[in-house]
């Protein structure tokens, strides 16, 4: 295939979430149900509920990791998956999960969101899970999912955001920027890929300005879901 690691972009940023998400792999699954206290796993489901599977809709699952949204899409009746990712060790784990409990109806690629290895037209839904604020170029991945939709396809991201309550920002920033990366340090022995992750979130944009930038992707019908008061939301929008 002519996809691979030679076509991703060698940005710092790129060769950084490489690196990251290659040194966490084995303990990809582990660590996020520790630092999220589980909570993962909620809006996982919350993103399936909003989308309600259907066996005659493909998914595209972008930065689909080790596999999460894929496994969830499926047991809830879904069609056939395609997860992608940058990093084939988070894939490698992502098969091996799918071989263990026997899921069947799934595609792993290698590819970058922002150039996807995939057909114009070809897929009827894209979901994006805790993948988009890893991505060098948000813009260009969102003109990507859109160009790989089917027309009346649909697109969906999950990713941290902003609490709805200001407020609470002290308590939340003393848990991403002390608490969490010295669990990161202890338990998988990395606390710089904790400490990029609090980074990460901070930096990606707001629910408002994510849906203005799903707009500039050329997206209609754009609408978004908070969970856990901000800590995360759902948007989800139409190629139309
Ligand atoms: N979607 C999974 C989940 O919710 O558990 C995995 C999320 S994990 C936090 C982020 C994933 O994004 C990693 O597997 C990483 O390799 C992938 N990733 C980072 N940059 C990417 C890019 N430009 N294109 C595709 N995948 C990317």
């Amino acid at each position: 295939t002519h996809f691979g690691f030679q076509d991703v972009p060698v940005g710092e940023k790129a060769g950084m979430v490489r690196q990251v998400f290659d040194s966490v792999a084995g303990r990809y699954d582990l660590m996020n149900d520790l630092m999220s206290l589980g909570i993962h796993r909620l809006w996982k489901d919350a993103l399936m509920d909003w989308i309600a599977p259907r066996p005659d809709l493909t998914l595209l699952d972008v930065a689909g990791g080790t596999g999460d949204i894929a496994f969830r899409y499926r047991a809830r009746g879904g069609g056939p998956v395609t997860v992608c990712d940058i990093n084939e060790s988070m894939l490698t784990v992502g098969r091996e999960r799918a071989a263990e409990n026997g899921v069947e109806g799934l595609t792993w690629i290698v590819g970058n969101a922002e150039m996807l290895p995939v057909e114009d037209a070809s897929v009827d839904l894209y979901t994006i899970a805790f993948g988009l604020r890893n991505v060098t170029d948000i813009d260009a991945a969102l003109r990507d999912a859109r160009r790989v939709l089917k027309p009346g396809g649909r697109f969906l991201c999950l990713e941290f955001s902003r609490l709805a309550i200001p407020a609470l920002d002290p308590v939340y920033d003393f848990y991403s920027f002390k608490v969490l990366p010295e669990i990161g340090a202890r338990v998988a022995d990395d606390r710089e890929a904790y400490q990029y992750l609090a980074e990460s979130i901070r930096k990606f944009p707001d629910q408002e300005s994510f849906v203005e930038r799903i707009g500039a992707a050329g997206f209609g019908r754009i609408r978004y879901r908070n969970l856990s008061g901000g800590i995360a939301a759902i948007h989800s929008a139409w190629k139309i």
